[in-house]
């Protein structure tokens, strides 16, 4: 399954070259041009098949075109459902609310409202924060370091990367930057420090409108933030009277065990955003959570055309009666969890950990290779031979596996025998040899 070198290609990527922006980014790793995709696949137009361990980087926790949502869209534009119905009442909506609050909310004890903002995670953390302030009446937001939470003005003032807000070409304002569980290491308490900063009225930080955080770091690194920590943040925020803003647009629907990322630390977010897999087949479509005493929102007042995606919430509904319905679903995408880390433990195993170590959680786990160079090397030799996977981190430094939730173990470990002999053919497969022959 080698694929051809660049050069070869180029006459096929001639479209691409001239006429598509030099703002595209994904498709720079993986050239070729992709025709066809089937569950854990992504087929290349020459038919070449690459397991898929990017899977719209967290946007097809399903697979790609699951069948179940795949019939129940085909039906509904069959029999001429409302594709766009800007935020009328419609069935869809409807439907999907139904499901929403019997299969997810529910058995939760969750009293939230959802908003419908514009179908991108990035719109809704926009709502997210513009509520937060109207609700408090407070400007500043604490944000914290490797966080990403989108690229608009406002979400992107609270993502972290350098590259991304220098792009804004003004000030990002209004959002104080603390610093992620572990970010100083495993001895400093960074939830001391919030507490510390918020309760001196000389600290030189105001008391923020929200708190917003993400329970595993999706871009910055598969950075995983303990539960002690985050229920610290949370109650220091309540404290000080701001919101807590779970950002589960990547950590959430699933990938990270339970439907939402905080579930197993116990978490009551105020106001919740997720987009990527809500709607489960790819579709553009995100979602505000809403405490119901905290829906101060006038009618309008954040809008946008396409906040009724039918399309997607067919999808979305049948997602969450196929998978969701029963308990079994989430022990079963726990228990591919774990089979996910003992791989990577075995393969981080065989270097020093200054070389590679594993990291994240739930189906959200990958290998830090210390090095952005080295991990871009192991990403394209694994590409070659037929794995997409990419890197993430403040120095793409870490190679990050978003394996479907349903993939089977088979082409789970296929995958991961890809990557390993990726990493051993970047690292060389001699290195730390002694412990290897140990073990
Ligand atoms: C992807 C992502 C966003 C932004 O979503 P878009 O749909 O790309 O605007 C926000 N927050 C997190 C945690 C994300 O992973």
């Amino acid at each position: 399954m080698i694929v051809q070198s660049a050069p070869d290609r180029e006459e096929e990527f001639a479209i691409f070259n001239h006429l598509e922006s030099e703002v595209r980014s994904y498709a720079r790793s993986f050239p070729v041009v992709f025709a066809k995709a089937k569950g854990t696949h992504l087929f290349a137009r020459d038919g070449t098949a690459y397991i898929d361990f990017l899977m719209g980087c967290s946007s097809l926790n399903y697979g790609h075109n699951p069948p179940e949502l795949k019939s129940a869209l085909a039906d509904y534009i069959e029999r001429d459902g409302i594709t766009h119905g800007l935020d009328l009442y419609n069935e869809a909506k409807e439907s999907f609310l139904r499901e929403f609050r019997e299969t997810i909310l529910g058995p939760r004890q969750l009293d939230y409202v959802v908003q419908f903002p514009g179908p991108t995670g990035s719109n809704a953390v926009e709502a997210a924060l513009k509520l937060a302030r109207k609700i408090t009446g407070r400007p500043n937001v604490i944000a914290f370091t490797n966080g990403f939470h989108g690229v608009s003005l406002g979400a992107l003032s609270c993502t972290g990367n350098r590259h991304h807000r220098a792009a804004a070409g003004q000030l990002l304002g209004a959002v104080t930057r603390l610093p992620y569980d572990g970010y100083l290491g495993s001895a400093a308490d960074t939830a001391d420090y919030l507490d510390h900063l918020l309760s001196d009225p000389s600290s030189g930080v105001d008391a923020p409108a929200a708190v917003i955080v993400e329970t595993v770091q999706g871009e910055g690194g598969l950075n995983v933030a303990g539960t002690a920590w985050l229920r610290k943040v949370a109650a220091i925020a309540h404290r000080y009277g701001a919101l807590l803003i779970v950002d589960d647009i990547q950590a959430g629907v699933g990938r990270t065990d339970g439907f939402f990322s905080f579930e197993a630390a116990g978490l009551r977010p105020d106001i919740v955003t997720m987009a990527k897999s809500i709607s489960g087949y790819g579709l553009p479509m995100a979602l505000v959570l809403i405490d119901r005493q905290l829906d101060k929102w006038e009618p309008g007042e954040h809008n946008g055309t396409f906040r009724g995606n039918c399309h997607a919430f067919v999808t979305a509904r049948a997602a969450l009666e196929h998978f969701w319905r029963k308990d079994s679903f989430a022990a079963a995408v726990a228990e591919k969890g774990d089979l996910l880390k003992s791989r990577l433990d075995q393969i981080t195993r065989k270097y020093n950990p200054g070389q590679a170590s594993a990291k994240g959680r739930g189906m959200m786990r990958g290998i830090d290779l210390k090095s952005g160079e080295i991990a871009g090397q192991v990403i394209s030799t694994a590409f070659q031979n037929g794995l997409i996977v990419e890197t993430a981190g403040p120095k793409d430094e870490v190679v990050k596996c978003l394996p479907p939730l349903v993939i089977g173990e088979d082409q789970l470990s296929q995958g991961l025998d890809i990557l390993e002999h990726a990493i051993e053919s970047v690292l060389g497969s001699t290195v730390n040899i002694a412990r290897t022959r140990k073990s």
